[in-house]
């Protein structure tokens, strides 16, 4: 009997180069797309790493916990790193890094992430890639939380290598990632040494031997099952609209924050409503609620609903909404209030259900 998931026959060349289209297409971008068979830390480890190197200073921007990551890998490539952190519940400003290139002109490369679903905030990329570009420093960022939820526009922001990942507003399974390469990226990996070759974590093996051979033979075997669930993320994004999916997300957004702030005890962990992400809503537990153990007993009513606590330090007070993919739905929002709001209340708090339901009902009208 043949197995739907395993009796698969081999994923062609063609048909490999035509799910990159797609992804091109998603990204609105003329530059190449390379494909990585992995979780999204394959292309970002990669793209970091084919482009830092000894005597290059790195401008790492850190607005949550990744990209702590890429400062590491910046420092391990030899580059000098200057971060440049805000606070978690904000959002990086074009004027700070404007600053930080006054202070440090020998920046050459610039690492940021668009929106943090770890931390719910997103930054300004399309002001902060004109000040980059009036640097010429090269731009490294990490959308893997903002493709699907936001518009994420590489050629027209100035990016030069953006990273995106099938499992956040995409809908679609960890596993797959891409990225996108301008030419000046290219020429820079070239030219660094230290750029991984003859390497799973190499770009250039990509443009060597499959793009620059007309896309006729793959490096390796593709990983089937990931190439054919992208494919499908793809054609179910462009079924419904890119534009339909993102305003999905951004109302989603507009309605948890409403339906928290009507419950009345839960603050928004992102300050302002311009630094929120639309892919998922952080909220400050109440004071002396512990937001792990509220979200474990909204869990324990509906192990589906996607709620989690903060990561690591943030486990104690930040709850996380991710109202993302299948999950940016009035039905989920909704379900998700009423759950923390039941938790709330049998933690001895005065909330109102009812309010927030119809802010939430509000916000999507
Ligand atoms: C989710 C996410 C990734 C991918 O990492 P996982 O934790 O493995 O899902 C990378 N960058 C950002 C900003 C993300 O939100």
């Amino acid at each position: 009997m043949t197995h739907p998931l395993l009796d698969l026959a081999p994923l062609t060349p063609a048909h490999f180069a035509a799910i990159e289209q797609r992804v091109a297409r998603l990204l609105r971008t003329e530059q190449d797309v390379v494909i990585m068979q992995g979780e999204a830390l394959l292309p970002l480890e990669a793209g970091i790493r084919s482009g830092a190197r000894p005597g290059s200073t790195a401008l790492n921007v850190v607005t949550g916990p990744y990209g702590q990551t890429f400062g590491n890998w910046l420092r391990d490539c030899g580059a000098t790193v200057v971060d440049l952190a805000v606070p978690f519940h904000t959002a990086v400003t074009a004027d700070q890094v404007r600053q930080a290139f006054a202070e440090h002109p020998e920046i050459d490369f610039v690492s940021l992430v668009h929106a943090e679903a770890a931390t719910g905030n997103t930054n300004p990329v399309a002001e902060i890639g004109e000040v980059v570009r009036e640097h010429g420093a090269m731009f490294y960022l990490d959308a893997v939380a903002s493709i699907g939820a936001e518009p994420v526009l590489p050629d027209a922001w100035g990016v030069d290598l953006c990273v995106i990942g099938a499992q956040k507003a995409m809908g679609g399974p960890a596993g797959v990632s891409a990225v996108s390469v301008s030419e000046r990226a290219w020429r820079r990996f070239a030219e660094n040494p230290q750029a991984p070759r003859a390497s799973y974590l190499s770009l250039l093996d990509w443009k060597a031997r499959w793009i620059d051979g007309g896309r006729k033979a793959l490096l390796h075997a593709p990983a089937q099952l990931e190439m054919l669930a992208l494919e499908a993320c793809a054609e179910r994004i462009e079924a419904e609209g890119l534009d339909a999916v993102m305003a999905r997300h951004a109302t989603a957004a507009a309605a948890t924050r409403a339906g928290a702030a009507a419950l009345g005890v839960l603050e928004p962990y992102v300050y302002e409503a311009r630094d929120a992400a639309p892919v998922a809503t952080t909220l400050r537990a109440p004071a002396g609620v512990d937001a792990s153990g509220l979200v474990a007993r909204a869990l324990a009513a509906d192990p589906a609903l996607p709620l989690a606590a903060g990561g690591g330090a943030l486990a104690k007070e930040m709850i996380r909404v991710n109202h993302y993919g299948p999950d940016a739905t009035r039905g989920a929002v909704h379900a998700s209030l009423a759950a923390l709001g039941a938790a709330l209340g049998e933690a001895g708090l005065a909330v109102d259900l009812e309010a927030a339901r119809r802010a939430v009902t509000g916000a999507w009208e």
